[in-house]
């Protein structure tokens, strides 16, 4: 017999960063009776495979990068600091635990259920799900979310690549390989690879071009490109991809891969990551039941307020492919959360948001050093207002924190901010920093952008000093 269908105001699929900030939203604030349904760990990529652990190792490489700085102050640091990386994942795991109960339990407290399975579609009101024992369920609502996120891609069409991991296996890492390849020019490439550089393994980046971070102002690519070289990155620069990987020895320690380049090049490593970008995990859902439409690269097409285009059915977050970015996809459930349940509420009203805007979302690579960015690149400014009506200010220089340092090393240190401003008022339609603190630093400067600021606001600001961030109201 089929099981009855349970009934919920909301069912949303995936407790990850949208999918929860979108429960809580509906169920803790206005009372909709919600549903959670997760196959994995509690809280996503974010939490297990993202940005905590990511910028928890982050931390672990600055410090040993901060130690070898204290040396030139005068401290005795021996120059072979050792480090227990398999101690410092245990930490780090045990610290993800902790995140995964704190999820837990504000669903709990929130009154959402939690059910452990993979959910597929039934019908457009009905989720079925694949319980963890085996079992299956089936629910029903009126209103469906789809906050399923997305898993890193591996290519399919090179013979061996199975024989190397992804960002989500990088996390499993507990002894440091010597030599390690990535491959890939975004986000987690120029992070993951900077960490293991940091740290003392020999680090190999593959890139189609001749920088990273593509998308990136010109000024962060060209920079930041110099500047992993100078710290001893080896940069394959124009890779035109592999014709094989062979697996030479065995797992763990003895792991020995051979990379065989198309143009005959040969590099030995003893791990490779693929970081070559990230895909929407939506084919268990099997959306082609219900009709919801995808996109070319398999994305959910969402509309400004995230409706699908069946009634009741919504998407947010990664399987949207719309920057994939955790606070987006929190702002973007709690606006779909606002819209759908507060509009009755005493909770809820026009002073919310009703749906995420995408304009000027401040965005960091915790790369080595940081870069921060908010709004346009120079050349996406000049190709959108005109080159006549842009005016850029830039700043390079050494911040002070590395006075004492050789110059061989200061040169390891760069600090650029660029300001795009348009028109004759001056709107500062991008911002661009690079250099020790700019991850702290954007957050500040990303709210000025939002509200409109002209380069005269900064100028009006009386600079903090001596910051690096002061550079930023004294541009001239
Ligand atoms: P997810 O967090 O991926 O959640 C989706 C959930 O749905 C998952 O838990 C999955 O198990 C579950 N699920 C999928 N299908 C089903 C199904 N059929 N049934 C039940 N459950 C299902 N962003 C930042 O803002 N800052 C950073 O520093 C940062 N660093 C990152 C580092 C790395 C290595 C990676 C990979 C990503 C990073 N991101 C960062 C991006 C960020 O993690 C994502 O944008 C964010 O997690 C997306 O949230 P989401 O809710 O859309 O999806
Ligand atoms: P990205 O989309 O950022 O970058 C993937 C890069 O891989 C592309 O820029 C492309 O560079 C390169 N590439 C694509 N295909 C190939 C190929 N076949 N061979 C070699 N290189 C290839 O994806 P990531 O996987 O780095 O990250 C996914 C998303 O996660 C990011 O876009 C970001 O939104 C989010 N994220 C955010 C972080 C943060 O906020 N700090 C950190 C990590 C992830 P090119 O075209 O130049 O060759």
């Amino acid at each position: 017999m089929a099981p009855v269908a349970k009934q919920y105001d909301f069912i949303v699929i995936g407790g990850g960063s949208g999918g929860s900030g979108a429960a809580r939203r509906a169920s803790g604030w206005y009372g909709a009776k919600t549903l959670l349904v997760e196959n994995k760990r509690s809280g996503g990529t974010c939490v297990n495979v993202g940005c905590v652990p990511k910028k928890i190792t982050w931390n672990f490489a600055s410090v040993s990068e901060m130690l070898k700085d204290g040396v030139h102050y005068g401290y005795d640091i021996p120059q072979d600091i050792r480090f227990n990386f398999a101690e410092f994942k245990k930490k780090r795991d045990k610290n993800i635990e902790g995140l995964n109960g704190a999820y837990e339990r504000n669903w709990s407290r929130e009154k959402i259920d939690l059910v452990r399975g993979t959910a597929t579609f039934k019908s457009q009101k009905e989720v079925e799900v694949n319980l963890e024992d085996g079992e299956k369920a089936v629910y029903t609502a009126p209103h469906i979310l789809i906050a399923t996120g997305g898993y890193p891609i591996k290519p399919r069409d090179i013979p061996g690549a199975e024989l190397g991991i992804t960002s989500d296996e990088f996390f499993d890492i507990e002894d440091l390989p010597k030599k390690m390849a990535f491959v890939g020019a975004g986000y987690i490439a120029v992070e993951l690879a900077g960490v293991m550089n940091a740290l003392g393994v020999e680090t190999h980046l593959f890139i189609r071009g001749n920088t990273f971070l593509r998308n990136f102002d010109p000024m962060v690519q060209e920079t930041l490109t110099q500047r992993y070289e100078d710290a001893g990155v080896i940069i394959h620069k124009n890779h035109k991809g592999f014709k094989k990987i062979v697996g030479l020895k065995g797992k763990g320690d003895d792991k020995l891969l051979r990379l065989v380049e198309n143009s005959g090049q040969e590099t030995e490593v003893n791990e490779l990551l693929w970081a070559i970008g990230r895909a929407p995990e939506i084919d268990k859902l099997n959306p082609a039941k219900v009709g919801v439409k995808l996109a070319r690269k398999g994305h959910v097409e969402v509309d400004e307020y995230q409706n699908t285009n069946v009634k009741g059915v919504y998407a947010l977050g990664d399987v949207t492919g719309q920057a994939e970015l955790t606070p987006v996809a929190i702002a973007a459930g709690r606006a779909l959360s606002n819209r759908v349940f507060g509009s009755q509420h005493p909770l809820g009203g026009p002073h919310l948001p009703l749906k995420m805007d995408y304009s000027n979302i401040p965005t960091v690579v915790f790369a080595h050093p940081e870069v921060g960015t908010v709004g346009l690149t120079e050349p996406a400014a000049i190709d959108k207002y005109g080159k006549d009506t842009i005016k850029t200010y830039h700043t390079r220089f050494t911040s002070m924190f590395y006075s004492f340092h050789p110059a061989e090393e200061k040169k390891l240190q760069p600090t650029q901010y660029k300001l795009v401003c348009q028109g004759s008022e001056e709107k500062i339609v991008g911002m661009h920093i690079l250099g020790a603190g700019s991850s702290e630093m954007m957050q500040g400067f990303g709210v000025a952008v939002k509200m409109g600021a002209r380069k005269r606001d900064f100028d009006a600001c009386v600079a903090i000093h001596p910051t690096s961030a002061e550079e930023l109201v004294t541009m001239r």
